[in-house]
């Protein structure tokens, strides 16, 4: 029997029938072959039950929501499977970094595959595509593009129970001409490594014999489109390394080269408190980057970039050495061919209600920078609301009855928190304004106001990640929140939400500026800038690393460009 046992570990990777056959010309036949196949169909068949009872949750993607959502899911329940097209995490913070080799590009990734290690089962993982999703017949088809010379089949199909589309979003052109053919995108790793070739490329260029000083100029103006936190860290880190590094390398043209930014805004930086845009644009300013702003692009060449000044309305072309589109983000295909069928196609982004539930379909979850949440509004359940309150059904609403709800409006509404913030009142009582009973339109004057305060979630991997976390939380209680439901009252049904609502918790973003300056914007309103913020930025980034291996790398990296500077091959 221990021989058996033995065997059964050292040919694991066996099937069945040949496990069989190796235990029985070893043991000359007989009982031990025959107790080997007996436990083995015992295992089988407990295995077989357990999946069976397990539900297939097909995840797509790789970025902050699905790591996040994996990283904490108990899949002792769940048959868990992930496709995506890369095999590895990106920590998209730091590619603007890669794009001037201040940190390596292995340094940011992380294999998924060790992202998604168990210690209670295995979640597989596909390297591919998904290509269509099927909500109704519950499919996702997918496809791979790895090599088509290596032998077999590159579609295939999964049947899944839940789904978790985690697809993140595409770049945004705005259909803008010439935008696809000539300029440069920072979304993927090979954007960033892109970038960085083609800086040293313009640099090589520029200092070739028989160029005039104009070629020259043009081969070394760097144009960034977009002056949002990716376009504006960009064109700090590319400040950073042509002074600190290329003029000491190619000193002849030190002064040909010029880095503009164009923002079709009136200030870069403009989701960010006023203080940061304003330190940032005189810190651009002092660095001799030039910011366009209320200028809006009309069109690429291989030569020039074309825009319209808003202030005069004249069309300017500038020539340029290579240009960064950096605005903003766009549906990608395969979500919006789901979008036409369920019934979502006449908006820009896949809508999920406050449990992350995609709107209109059954049993599949959106999370990440590929969905929004469409906030509920109050003044639709306004009706509900009030009967549910009103429990002696007198028609009007006492203080008291009101306070008996308060609690499950604050959870289902967050918008009532934020309007009571902004009109200054301690409770939400306060809304009554004095009065001890309310009609129904009393009531709906008094909550008039509370949905101008709902505001859509940034396009971050702060927002990814924590929807990834919570969805994660909700898979792992799901058996117990149907005998204990922890969300809020159904105004317009009876009994409990299953779940609360997903809740975003801001903890701040950054700016690097360049020239070890950063600016920060953190909760409770306040703001940070100088080199001091930049050091904070550093222990923020380095204390996120999804692991001790890629901070490790990452810390390595910055000790690197301290002292060597960074490296300017064009490799
Ligand atoms: P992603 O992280 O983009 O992941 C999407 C995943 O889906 C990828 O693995 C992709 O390969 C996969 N995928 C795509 N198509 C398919 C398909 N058809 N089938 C299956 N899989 C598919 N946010 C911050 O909070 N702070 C920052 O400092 C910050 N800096 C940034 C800097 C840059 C340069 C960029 C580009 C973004 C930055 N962001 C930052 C934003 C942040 O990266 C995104 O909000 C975040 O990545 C969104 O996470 P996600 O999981 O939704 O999408
Ligand atoms: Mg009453």
């Amino acid at each position: 029997m221990r021989l058996a046992s033995y065997l059964n570990t050292a040919f694991n990777g066996f099937p069945a029938s040949s496990k069989l056959l190796i235990v029985f010309s070893l043991s000359g036949g007989g009982l031990v072959a025959y107790s080997e196949s007996q436990s083995n169909s015992a295992t089988n068949k407990t295995e077989i039950e357990q999946l069976v009872k397990k539900k297939k949750v097909v995840v797509l993607g790789t970025g902050w929501a699905s790591t996040s959502f994996l990283k904490d899911l108990d899949i002792s329940s769940y048959d868990v499977q992930v496709v995506s097209p890369r095999n590895y995490f990106a920590f998209t913070p730091l590619l603007p970094s890669v794009t001037c080799g201040t940190v390596e590009a292995r340094s940011i990734v992380e294999p998924v595959r060790n992202i998604i290690q168990k210690k209670n089962g295995e979640i597989k993982f596909w390297e591919a595509e998904c290509t269509k999703i099927d909500a109704a017949n519950k499919k996702v088809f997918c496809r791979s593009a790895i090599d088509a010379n290596l032998v077999g089949k590159n579609d295939f199909c999964l049947e899944f129970d839940y789904l978790v589309v985690a697809t993140g979003a595409g770049v945004n052109t705005f259909n803008t001409p010439g935008v696809m053919e000539y300029c440069h995108f920072l979304k993927e790793v090979e954007d960033a490594q892109k970038i960085r070739t083609s800086v040293i490329d313009c640099f090589e260029k520029a200092i070739l014999p028989e160029l005039t000083d104009e070629e020259r100029r043009t081969n070394l103006h760097f144009v960034i489109v977009g002056g949002g936190p990716t376009g504006v860290e960009f064109a700090a880190e590319l400040h950073d390394f042509v002074h600190e590094d290329l003029v000491k390398l190619y000193p002849v043209v030190k002064d040909l080269v010029k880095i503009t930014v164009i923002q079709s805004g009136d200030h870069i930086l403009n989701t960010y408190d006023c203080r940061i845009s304003d330190f940032a644009e005189q810190k651009f300013a002092r660095d001799g980057i030039d910011v366009r702003t209320g200028c809006r692009v009309l069109s690429v060449t291989d030569k020039e970039v074309s825009m319209k000044v808003k202030s005069s309305g004249e069309n300017v072309s500038i020539p340029h050495g290579m240009v960064v589109w950096s605005t903003g983000v766009s549906t990608r295909p395969v979500v919006k061919d789901f979008m036409d069928q369920i019934g979502q196609g006449k908006r820009k982004v896949l809508a999920t209600d406050e449990w992350l539930r995609v709107k209109g379909c059954e049993d599949v979850y959106a999370i990440g920078d590929c969905a929004t949440i469409d906030q509920r509004r109050i003044m639709e359940d306004i009706g509900a609301i009030f009967n549910a309150a009103d429990k002696d059904k007198s028609g009007t609403l006492t203080v008291e009855e009101f306070q008996d709800i308060i609690d499950d409006i604050l959870i289902r509404y967050p918008q009532v928190d934020l309007h009571l913030i902004d009109k200054k009142l301690s409770r939400v009582t306060d809304l009554l304004n004095d009065k001890k009973e309310v009609d129904i339109e009393g009531f709906k004057l008094a909550l008039s106001q509370v949905d101008l305060q709902m505001k859509s979630l940034p396009a971050t991997a702060q927002v990814a990640a924590q929807q990834g976390t919570y969805l994660s939380s909700c898979f792992n209680k799901r058996e117990l929140a149907k005998t204990l439901p922890e969300g809020p009252r159904r105004f317009k049904s009876s009994g409990r939400h299953a779940f609360l609502p997903f809740r975003y918790k801001h903890f701040g973003s950054f700016a690097p500026l360049g020239g070890e300056q950063a600016a920060a914007e953190l909760p409770g309103d306040w703001v940070s800038v100088g080199r001091s913020t930049q050091w904070l930025w550093y222990s923020v980034y380095a204390s996120k690393q999804v692991s001790w291996r890629t901070r490790v790398l990452v810390v390595s990296d910055w000790t690197r460009r301290f002292i060597f500077g960074r490296d300017s091959s064009r490799i």
